[in-house]
């Protein structure tokens, strides 16, 4: 008898949650932004690590950031910032020169109107320069521990692949997934599917040997890959 789409849902939460729910966020196989989280608990660096994880590998937004917050940890201190020092600090990440000025931007608009605090609401971050739908929802996510669909590359291809979602879009994915995933998991969403994007189910070479899901996945089942 044929799945549910219910029942895989269930299977795939449950299973990342086995995986990943209590793992030590300073492990090596952890994430930036969990690692940025578990290490500051401070929405203003979760906001900046975001902004620079935009269009960059993980390991390369982890090297700029420490690099940015040894020096620059408040937006105060940011907002000010000499902004080729700040180019210099975070050139591992892609477009540096362009975020390093929006960092800069950010700041002083976070100084100017939220009196130095990093807002935690939708509406407010979404008005912020560099922020757009993902980098809001990781703050709420990452920053406040609200629940929120931040949906990043893995967010978007594993559940397409999964064929729980048929989606083009990193819109239409968080739409389509705010219907079938329970709310209680949505603030663990991101950090189990960018760690299973990066360790299991990866952009190029799925290691479907290591996946349970063959039994109802769409890509495994159709191209037979693994
Ligand atoms: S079976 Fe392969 S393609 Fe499908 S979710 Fe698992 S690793 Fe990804």
């Amino acid at each position: 008898m044929p799945i549910s789409k219910a029942r895989k849902v269930e299977l795939v939460l449950s299973d990342l949650g086995r995986r990943y729910l209590g793992a030590d966020p300073l492990a090596p196989d952890s994430t930036a932004l969990a690692r940025i989280t578990a290490e500051t608990e401070d929405p203003f660096k979760v906001l900046i690590g975001t902004i620079l994880s935009q269009r960059t590998r993980d390991e390369m937004t982890e090297v700029a950031s420490r690099q940015l917050f040894a020096r620059y940890s408040t937006p105060r201190a940011l907002a000010r910032a000499d902004v080729r020092d700040v180019q210099r600090r975070i050139k591992p990440v892609g477009f540096y020169r362009q975020k390093a000025r929006k960092l800069r931007e950010v700041s002083r608009v976070l100084l100017d109107r939220h009196g130095g605090k990093v807002p935690s609401t939708y509406e407010e971050l979404i008005e912020l320069p560099q922020v757009g739908p993902k980098t809001a929802n990781c703050v709420l996510v990452y920053g406040y521990g609200l629940q929120a669909l931040p949906i990043d590359t893995h967010c978007h291809r594993i559940p397409n692949r999964l064929g729980l979602i048929r989606t083009k879009t990193p819109e239409e994915t968080e739409k389509a997934l705010a219907r079938i995933v329970p709310r209680e998991y949505w603030v663990n969403v991101n950090e189990w599917f960018v760690r299973f994007g990066k360790e299991v189910c990866k952009p190029i070479g799925p290691r479907c040997g290591e996946c349970g899901f063959t039994s109802f996945c769409a890509y495994y089942r159709e191209r037979g890959k693994g």
